[in-house]
């Protein structure tokens, strides 16, 4: 069968001819319908982020996938079930996190990721997985399926953000999402029904991202003109900050930006960045202001499940919008484009 992959030797995303998997005891086999391409694959394509199985040549990208169950095998599903495969796998001889059923908390070292670090992706033909780790999703999902991970990864780091401030009496209002790549803009859709919602980046009109933000009413913030810290003086102070740039300032002025009780999400993955702050003013503030940052990582079922709920209730104009590509495995090529005409590509293996 075919796989989309990186080689340790090459550079670039290539076509793999691999084996076909045979599933093991308690493993459903799984026809690939579509894999998203998001900025963590981009990572490790340009060997920022993730690394290869061990002693393989080869790593088969993709964690973003929806599938059918093509031979239930063993398992609990049928044939014919739409599912979608969380990404964390644990490594050999397991351990407590994922004997806990709370992989997403496990550290790096004590997990693999498929498609991202020491295991091979969803981006081929047929994938195979243990039953625990497949999501049973409407039908209905069959086409933008691949969508739950991102949503889930959003559905934790809400979540975490929430509790944070469940012991008192806590109504955002306000969001700034930080970010208008894939993730920010689904999380926009994610809150903007909910509370006013800004989302900053830095393009110029016209850009896709911003007509979507402009589609979905929530108002967008130019950053080079409107830095973050200048959000609560031109606009208002934010309850809940959610960042998803990867600029490591953000999590600086995303906090200092934020209303008195606010919580700031921080997602994203930045290199280094070495510079000079008032450590005491950032620590005074966020006592004296009774805020909160989380870090969030990963996700679990609990949020894949959540995640397909609120995929299944997102217009389908703001899905047509937000997914700009969606390429055949034989040419995939455009799946991996940087352009800014790209916000959410998709690779699709087999029709549902
Ligand atoms: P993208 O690269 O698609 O999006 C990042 C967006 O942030 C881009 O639109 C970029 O704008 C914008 N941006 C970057 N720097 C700035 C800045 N200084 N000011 C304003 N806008 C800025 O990535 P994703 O949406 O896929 O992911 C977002 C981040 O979250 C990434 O860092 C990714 O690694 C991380 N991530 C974390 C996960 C987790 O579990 N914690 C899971 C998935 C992703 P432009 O395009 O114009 O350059």
């Amino acid at each position: 069968m075919y796989a989309i992959g990186v080689k340790r030797d090459t550079s670039g995303p290539q076509l793999l001819e691999i084996p076909r998997p045979e599933p093991a005891p308690g493993e459903a086999l799984v026809r690939t319908l579509r894999v998203g391409v998001d900025g963590t694959d981009h990572e490790v394509l340009d060997g920022t982020h993730g690394g290869f199985p061990a002693e393989e040549e080869h790593l088969v990208l993709g964690h973003e996938a929806v599938g059918v169950v093509e031979e239930p095998n063993d398992t609990e599903f049928n044939r014919g079930d739409v599912v979608v495969p969380t990404v964390r796998r644990p490594p050999a001889g397991g351990n407590e996190y994922f004997e806990r059923g709370e992989a997403d908390m496990a550290p790096p070292e004590a997990t693999l990721e498929r498609g991202i670090d020491g295991a091979h992706g969803f981006m081929s033909e047929y994938f195979t997985s243990p039953a625990e780790y497949l999501i049973d999703v409407p039908d209905r999902l069959a086409e933008y399926g691949f969508l739950t991970e991102p949503v889930s990864i959003s559905e934790k780091a809400l979540e975490l953000a929430r509790q944070s401030r469940a012991g008192f009496s806590w109504v955002p209002e306000t969001a700034l999402v930080l970010g208008n790549g894939s993730l920010g803009l689904l999380t926009v859709a994610m809150l903007v029904e909910e509370m006013e919602t800004y989302c900053l980046g830095r393009r110029d009109r016209s850009d896709p991202t911003v007509d979507v933000l402009d589609m979905l009413g929530a108002t967008y913030v130019d950053g080079r003109e409107t830095p973050v810290s200048e959000i609560p003086n031109r606009y208002e102070a934010p309850d809940l900050v959610y960042e998803a740039t990867g600029y490591a300032e953000h999590a600086l002025t995303g906090v200092q930006a934020l209303a008195p009780n606010g919580v700031a999400a921080l997602l994203g993955l930045p290199g280094p960045d070495e510079r000079s702050v008032d450590l005491g003013a950032y620590h005074k503030d966020l006592v004296m202001h009774n805020k909160a940052v989380v870090g969030s990582v990963n996700s679990g079922p609990r949020h894949f499940r959540a995640a397909a709920e609120t995929l299944d209730g997102l217009d389908a104009t703001f899905l047509d919008a937000l997914v700009t590509t969606l390429a055949d495995y034989r040419e995939f090529e455009s799946a991996f484009a940087t352009d800014a005409s790209t916000i959410k590509a998709a690779v699709q293996f087999h029709e549902f």
